[in-house]
């Protein structure tokens, strides 16, 4: 059994209508530890011929045997790997990983050894066994044309492949680097199967164990030059590394890394345009900002649970007595007099000036901007202090105020805000930097459940109560304040949960109240409700176009540079590095073009929001927007990669080998 059979082989190639015969009837058989040597004249099939064994070109006839087994079935993943565990490939323009040094292209070849030490150290030695062990870190374009050669000598021999096929390896080299390089080749390929193509028999004559000659696409003549002693038995090649998903990833990563960083130009450009990309998506998210409080519970009101809401049919008010025994009458937790505290949960001050003095003419035309101080943790103040009584406020204002408030006192003298016809003190501020955040003006707890309660007796007397007589809503505070003339007569209890305070319910009422547990009493607006939900919707369905349209714009600015890696993919793949291994190298290498325009764009956001001037230019953005950035960022980048894959991976590789070749 013969290593290497082919038995009445048969290529034939089809273009325009035209037929034209690459090799026909070859019957040849190869053992390993040959160095066959194929001269012809230009066109007679020589390179045919070596296509065919290296599976890189598909034959039509006859059969080939691979240590006796037949080939002719095999499909295109079959070939993949018939060529990464057989062949190596050496060519006449080098094919050497320009951008990358000479450690690096052998290193590539080495990949099945997982241990990078390991890996580096057999790179070194084949390195020093073709006389570049004095180069290792200089990079592929600058080495002469013979020192190139050897590299991919080092690269073919690093794959440690059976089949060596060296197409005119010294077709571009002057007289004494192609002596060399023969010799070279000779010395190193001892146990292998070594094919070179030449049009210059005379430099391989003394090494050359055969001689066949090709005419007119069929053998012309086949001849064993030396008796050759030296012939091994046919050994079954090693299993090359079973490739598995995770060494392919890790493998994919190391090349998609090394990939990175030894073409600067070309990350440099990928990393600034999905700089650009990244600023667009974050201009956008900040922009549609209002989407995302799809999800925020200031529009999903939450009944308190084990609330139970009563009040009086008549106009009286509550009094403590009254309140404390039903609360021991119907087993309540606690009770609570001017309960409109939970209900006012924000206060509409629509269109009305508190002026400042500080400010001259500027005003809060906001809405809410009533805050009690347990409402939320508002930090330590920037200066001053939290109110103390009811008639002192702390300002809590945007950073962008600072370049009209001030940065560090107050005068307690021209400090005061007045609203609602009465004057309070400021006593302190604290600046925030979420500029989407209004500015509010926070007061005690006890003056928030007096303004509260004011406001709610008086919604009650010009506005229509609910439907079951409970007060629930806001409106317009400075109505509220200057009509003070109401009474309040709605009190809560507060039980263990909302099934408790249902249980008490018949009781209460039988007792001559109204009584109604606080979930009882929401009614979310439906309408409003689905508008917002359409609103959102709409602003997220924007934003996913966007990031659509950016995808596109990245995929656009990349194209070009699609050359230079289509050059470096075909050599790869001639070198036998799985598809596989390449495609996770590129996705690899775009995710890390990623990683600075990230950086950057959070570092010059973080320092937009910290500066008072320009704090308020661009709209505050919360984890869930930087979720969402990275999430577009993500799409763009694997979809910009898909598309490059795609163009890249249309070609053949012997096609591509040719393009490349021409390029
Ligand atoms: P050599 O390497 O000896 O110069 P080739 O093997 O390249 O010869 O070519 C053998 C014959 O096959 C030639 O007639 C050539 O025109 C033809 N041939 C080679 N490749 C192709 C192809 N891709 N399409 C059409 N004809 C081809």
């Amino acid at each position: 059994m013969a290593f290497l059979q082919l038995k009445d082989i048969g290529k034939i190639y089809v273009s325009d209508n035209v037929v034209t015969v690459g090799i026909r009837n070859v019957n040849l058989s190869f053992e390993r530890g040959e160095f066959v040597a194929i001269t012809g004249a230009s066109g007679s099939g020589k390179s045919t011929l070596l296509n065919v064994i290296s599976g890189m070109d598909s034959y039509e006839e006859g059969e080939l045997y691979i240590e006796g087994n037949p080939t002719s079935h095999f499909i295109q993943s079959d070939w993949e790997e018939y060529r990464e565990k057989y062949i190596s490939f050496i060519f006449q323009d080098y094919n050497i990983l320009e951008s990358f040094t000479v450690l690096q292209n052998v290193e590539l070849a080495l990949m099945n050894i997982i241990n990078p030490r390991e890996r580096r150290q057999r790179a070194i030695e084949l390195l020093e066994r073709v006389g570049l062990g004095g180069h290792l870190k200089q990079k592929g374009s600058q080495l002469s044309g013979g020192q190139k050669q050897r590299c991919v000598i080092a690269r073919a021999l690093a794959k440690d492949s059976p089949i060596i096929l060296a197409d005119e390896p010294t077709g571009n080299l002057d007289a004494q680097s192609s002596k060399e390089i023969i010799e070279l080749l000779r010395e190193v390929s001892k146990d292998k199967l070594l094919f070179v193509v030449t049009h210059n028999f005379d430099e391989v004559e003394n090494c050359a164990t055969r001689h066949v000659r090709v005419f007119d696409g069929a053998i012309e003549s086949d001849h064993v030059l030396i008796p050759d002693t030296e012939i091994t038995d046919s050994v079954p090649v090693n299993e090359t590394n079973n490739n598995t998903v995770t060494n392919n990833l890790s493998l994919g990563f190391e090349l998609g890394r090394a990939t990175f960083h030894a073409q600067p130009k070309l990350t440099t450009l990928m990393c600034f345009f999905l700089l650009i990309g990244t600023i667009g998506v974050t201009l956008i998210s900040g922009l549609l900002a209002d989407s995302f409080q799809l999800f925020d519970k200031y529009y999903m009101f939450k009944p308190m649970d084990g609330r139970l809401i009563i009040s009086k049919s008549q106009p009286a008010e509550f009094t403590e007595e009254e309140l404390i025994r039903l609360k021991d009458k119907y087993g309540a937790e606690s009770y609570y007099m001017y309960d409109a505290i939970f209900d006012v949960k924000t206060v509409l001050v629509d269109d009305i000036k508190v002026e400042l003095n500080r400010f001259g003419n500027t005003s809060f035309n906001y809405e809410n901007v009533l805050f009690n101080i347990s409402r939320e943790n508002y930090g330590k103040p920037t200066f001053g202090r939290y109110p103390k009584s009811d008639d002192e406020v702390l300002l809590y204002l945007p950073l962008s105020y600072k370049n009209y408030y001030g940065h560090n006192e107050i005068n307690p003298k021209a400090d005061e805000i007045r609203f609602g016809g009465r004057a309070y003190d400021v006593v302190g501020v604290k600046y925030f930097i979420d500029n989407t955040k209004k500015p509010r003006i926070v007061v005690t707890d006890s003056a928030y459940a007096k303004l509260s309660v004011t406001i709610s007796r008086n919604w009650k007397n010009f506005k229509n109560l609910g439907d079951n007589g409970f007060f629930s809503g806001w409106s317009n505070i400075l109505e509220m304040l200057e009509q003070d003339d109401g009474i309040y007569n709605q009190a809560s209890l507060f039980f263990k949960n909302n099934r408790a305070a249902k249980k008490a319910v018949s009781g209460i009422i039988k007792d001559g109240y109204i009584a109604c547990p606080s979930d009882a009493t929401y009614s979310p607006d439906i309408i409003s409700v689905i508008e917002r939900i359409i609103e959102c919707g709409g602003s997220l369905f924007m934003w996913f176009a966007i990031v659509m349209f950016l995808a596109f714009f990245v995929n656009l600015c990349t194209h070009n540079s699609l050359a230079k890696v289509k050059t470096d993919l075909v050599i790869l793949r001639s070198m036998g590095i799985p598809v596989r291994v390449i495609k996770v190298s590129l996705y690899i290498r775009m995710y890390l073009s990623l990683i600075p325009g990230i950086i950057i764009t959070a570092i010059g956001a973080t320092l937009i929001f910290l500066s008072p001037n320009w704090n308020g230019m661009f709209s505050f953005l919360h984890w869930y927007q930087y979720l969402m950035i990275l999430i577009g960022m993500l799409y763009i980048t694997t979809n910009v990669t898909k598309k490059q894959i795609r163009s890249l991976f249309s070609e053949s590789v012997k096609k591509s080998l040719k393009g490349g070749a021409e390029a």
